[in-house]
């Protein structure tokens, strides 16, 4: 039988922030979205001043200020280069993992159950909080659908000290007992409403009601959660990261913008991005897409459009990819329009073993982008992120993101490091 265990970062947008603000130990804490819009992220104190997950700023502010509660703009160099540190900590404690989003994986734990889980669990916790100062909590199970729910528990429960684990019977029919059935992973609001209307409150009770009852009503998906939680594995853990099937980079603007040359700026910066993360996974795109659109909040005149190329050839580089996106760009661009958003995705994914060049394509030009590519990607990660992009990007970039209250980039930049005094 198959034991999963899932380690998720407690706060984690938080935690990251407060490892360079010892001050900040036991204070409330929250983190804004892209453009200082919404909380993403509280510290306990925070949530205890009654700070809602994802409320606009605006509404928080008296709170905020009444409380003095420490308000950082989203600084996403620092929380991805710390999220790669917890990673690569957590490799060590199991061969096989599935990194689940920037604050969460998965670890296998199978073929361990005859170690005390709860002590080795503890082990990781300690391990990851000294190597990188993040809070993690874990939860242990035989599926996935109960390793969250045993994370979920762990993190809520003090006395647990954060580490639960549900390959225990007995605590595990007591953590379904009290589970109400819209905490459970992979149950929405509609079903929960739904399994409360046949009466079904909590995990324990639907992990005991009838499976065809269940199938009728929230159909595969809802048959598969119950499965999971009689200790019947059937989501598997996904180690495979090269294949996702698109890559998408799209940002609000700081301002309205209404120029195609600063368009051109952002979608160029974009297609870079998009470009870098298909190199970095070793695939190449056959389809390119750009979209644009205006604000629909707001009481002005309103646009929306992409447009997809169908390149001639499956590719990765820069040069290649930002000829099309700009002429798409050129296509579905209209003069009067204040822009509030724009993106870049390409899709039909496929490994760059199986390139498929057309019929004119030289062998040896597509080599020469290979090696520009791989020198630019080499000097972008030795000396920091657009040492070297193309022009096309913009030297000055007018549009970028609003974030007043952003901290340095302490650990990716070495003139922004913490200086101790
Ligand atoms: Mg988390």
């Amino acid at each position: 039988m198959s034991v999963f265990a899932l380690v998720d970062c407690n706060s984690f947008f938080c935690s990251c922030e407060k490892v360079f603000r010892p001050d900040l130990k036991n204070k409330p804490v929250i983190v804004l979205s892209n453009n200082d819009g919404c909380a993403v992220a509280r510290t306990n104190e925070a949530k205890a001043l009654g700070i809602k997950m994802g409320v606009p700023y605006f509404k928080i502010k008296h709170i905020v200020k009444a409380h003095k509660v420490t308000t950082f703009s989203s600084n996403f160099a620092l929380y991805a280069d710390m999220s790669q540190r917890v990673m690569q900590t957590l490799r060590e404690f199991s061969p096989q993992m599935e990194v689940y989003s920037i604050d969460e994986a998965f670890l296998s734990f199978n073929g361990m159950e005859r170690m005390d889980l709860t002590k080795y669990s503890h082990e990781i916790k300690n391990t990851v909080y000294r190597y990188t100062g993040i809070p993690v909590s874990i939860g242990i199970a035989r599926t996935k659908v109960l390793a969250k729910m045993a994370n979920y528990l762990a993190k809520k429960h003090n006395n647990l000290n954060n580490v639960l684990d549900l390959t225990n019977p007995t605590l595990l029919e007591r953590a379904l007992k009290a589970t109400p059935v819209s905490e459970i992973w992979g149950v929405g609001q509609k079903s929960a409403s739904k399994l409360n209307s046949l009466n079904i409150n909590t995990a324990w009770e639907l992990k005991n009601s009838n499976p065809k009852v269940i199938k009728k009503h929230l159909h595969l998906p809802g048959e598969r959660v119950l499965r999971e939680l009689n200790e019947e594995s059937c989501i598997h853990l996904d180690c495979d990261e090269v294949g996702r099937k698109q890559i998408l980079s799209s940002r609000s603007f700081g301002r309205p913008v209404n120029a195609l040359d600063e368009l051109t700026q952002a979608v160029s910066m974009h297609t870079t991005r998009v470009c870098e993360k298909l190199r970095r996974q070793n695939s190449v795109a056959q389809k390119l897409t750009v979209f644009l659109q205006t604000n629909p909040h707001k009481n002005e005149p309103q646009y929306y459009n992409s447009k997809t190329v169908h390149l001639t050839s499956s590719a990765n580089s820069t040069n290649i990819l930002l000829k099309n996106a700009s002429q798409a760009l050129r296509s579905i661009y209209k003069k009067g329009y204040l822009f509030k958003k724009c993106g870049v995705y390409v899709s039909d994914l496929s490994p760059l073993k199986q390139q498929q060049l057309s019929l004119f394509d030289s062998p040896k030009q597509n080599e020469k982008q290979k090696n520009l590519m791989l020198a630019v990607d080499k000097i972008n990660a030795q000396n920091g992120r657009d040492t070297i992009k193309l022009a096309s990007c913009g030297l000055e970039q007018k549009w970028g993101m609003r974030s007043t209250m952003r901290s340095p980039a302490f650990t990716t930049k070495w003139h922004e490091l913490l200086n101790v005094t």
